[in-house]
């Protein structure tokens, strides 16, 4: 079943200006219910956007996204704001966590917006927290963690509202090889038992080969 399509998707920066540039020139993606998928490119290709594009943070010029069987096209800020928060699962490349929260908080709020109760929240989270090894990093802020554990607690916040899909920028990109591999785990055994879909930027080859699939973004397509 797919989960998240992408048709003909068409971006171009600074249109008309000098310093045009066509990032995206039709790219088409399918991801499958319990898919993960290894994005795969160099700096600058266009990965960012296409993530963005595909997590509904920006759209295209051209081209559909469907998310769920769901063309997000020309619905509203609103709609898609609501598709974003519900169904989709971000990892950023610098993670954006809450500076004035603990990691607990910061996997709790994203919970609470959802309408779940504190305990329930604070159960998943630190779940979510024991599976990639940080459990013990629960109370503390941000700034009192290692880059590692940080991208590990902003790996948690992103599926904490239990997303069909995880979008991700490097998620991987500065831990440690045997920590990689454990976030890695964790990712794939969640697509395994929950069905969750994954899209994955990434630089790691061996990772990526690891991936049930591995798509390369070439002149603004994938292949
Ligand atoms: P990647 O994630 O693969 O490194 P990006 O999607 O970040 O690639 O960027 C692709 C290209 O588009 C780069 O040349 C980048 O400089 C350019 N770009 C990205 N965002 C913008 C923007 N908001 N305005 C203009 N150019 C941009
Ligand atoms: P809401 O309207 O529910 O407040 P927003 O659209 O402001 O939602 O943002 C939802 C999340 O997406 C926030 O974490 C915000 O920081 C992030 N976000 C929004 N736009 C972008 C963007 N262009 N690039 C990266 N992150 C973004």
């Amino acid at each position: 079943k797919p989960m998240l399509e992408l048709h003909g998707i068409v971006k171009t920066y600074n249109r008309g200006k000098p310093n045009e540039i066509k990032v995206l020139r039709g790219a088409d993606l399918t991801v499958d219910q319990g898919e993960v998928v290894a994005l795969v490119a160099p700096s600058g290709a266009g990965k960012s956007t296409l993530l963005h594009i595909a997590g509904l943070l920006d759209t295209a010029d051209q081209g559909q996204v469907l998310i769920n069987g769901q063309d997000m096209s020309g619905k509203s800020d609103r709609k898609r704001t609501a598709v974003r928060r519900d169904e989709v699962g971000f990892i950023y490349q610098f993670h954006h966590l809450l500076p004035e929260f603990s990691a607990l908080e910061n996997i709790v709020l994203p919970q609470l917006a959802n309408g779940v109760s504190q305990s329930v929240a604070e159960r998943r989270a630190l779940e979510l927290l024991g599976n990639v090894g940080v459990a013990d990093r629960a109370d503390h802020r941000p700034a009192a963690m290692s880059g590692g554990e940080q991208q590990r607690v902003a790996f948690c916040r992103a599926l904490a509202n239990e997303p069909l899909i995880l979008l991700a920028d490097e998620p991987t990109g500065n831990l440690d090889p045997a920590t990689s591999d454990q976030v890695f785990e964790t990712l794939m055994a969640l697509a395994r038992d929950t069905g969750l879909s994954a899209l994955i930027a990434t630089h790691n080859m061996e990772l990526a080969a690891r991936m049930d699939r591995v798509v390369r973004m070439e002149n603004g397509v994938l292949v």
